[in-house]
């Protein structure tokens, strides 16, 4: 007999019924995101694809409050984040954008950039919080006193993710993190992702025209056209098996997602 329980991990994210209506530049009203429901659990890696256009970004940066739901609610922890402030809940739920940015200065410097903000003494070189995150995204001490602006693509989107990290977010949003890297450094990003979201218990949404990466680290997978969810599952299995003609058509056609740039 094969009874062994599957353990569910704890719902960290969960958003219930959202619609996003914006005004688009003809003046009329229309419709970005359609009843939108899903959970995000700690421990998961949930992806969101479909095509340019289909609302993903605007879907994650409802999760910090970088924009708002016209109607429905998004929980965190069960509470619900219209009543927290924007700027404690990016602390929480921490974003690392497709492009990655570097403020002038050493690595030290752009990691200390969040203390710094918030007006905290910012840690050492030395200090465990560094070296904490440095371990994380696999970049060496060494590298602390490099120009920022001076590392690798690949390097660079390390930076930012360990600059996420270091506050020790419960959830991560990532939008299109892999689109300027080549192959080697997004397999790379991947494994790293992977094992950050297992070793920190986070939950992590990312958006992704990436197949590779929804095809190897995406546990929870959601496909999304015009604003609406069409299909959801388990990523490989959704993957091998798409139940749709839209997600189908989508997947014999990756390019045509190639273009979103926000
Ligand atoms: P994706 O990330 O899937 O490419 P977005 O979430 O960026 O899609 O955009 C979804 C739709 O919402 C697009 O049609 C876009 O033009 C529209 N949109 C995005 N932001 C705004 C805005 N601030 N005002 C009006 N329309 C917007
Ligand atoms: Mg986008």
């Amino acid at each position: 007999m094969n009874q062994r329980k599957q353990s569910v991990n704890d719902i960290l994210v969960e958003i219930v019924d959202v619609v996003v209506t914006k005004v688009n530049p003809a003046g009329q009203n229309t419709v970005i995101l359609d009843r939108i429901s899903f959970s995000a659990r700690e421990g998961e890696i949930t992806g969101v694809i479909g095509p340019s256009g289909s609302g993903k970004s605007t879907l994650i940066r409802l999760v910090n409050r970088l924009d708002e739901p016209s109607e429905g609610r998004i929980f965190l922890n069960g509470e619900n984040i219209s009543g927290i402030d924007p700027l404690l809940l990016r602390q929480k739920v921490a974003m690392v954008l497709q492009k990655p940015f570097m403020f002038e200065g050493t690595l030290l410097e752009n990691l200390q950039r969040p203390f710094v903000f918030r007006n905290f003494t910012p840690p050492s070189a030395g200090s465990n919080e560094i070296s904490r995150v440095l371990d994380l995204v696999q970049l060496s001490p060494e590298m602390l006193t490099r120009d920022a602006r001076s590392l690798s693509g690949g390097e660079q989107q390390r930076v930012n993710l360990a600059r996420a990290l270091i506050s020790h977010p419960e959830v991560l949003l990532l939008d299109e993190p892999t689109s300027a890297l080549d192959r080697p450094s997004t397999a790379r990003l991947a494994t790293m992702l992977s094992n950050i979201c297992r070793s920190e218990r986070l939950a992590i949404i990312v958006v992704t025209h990436d197949l590779y990466l929804a095809e190897h680290i995406v546990d929870h997978l959601i496909y999304l056209e015009h604003g609406k969810i069409i299909e959801e599952g388990a990523g490989a299995q959704m993957l091998a098996k798409p139940q749709t003609k839209a997600f189908r058509s989508f997947l014999a056609e990756p390019e045509r997602n190639k273009n979103a740039s926000s």
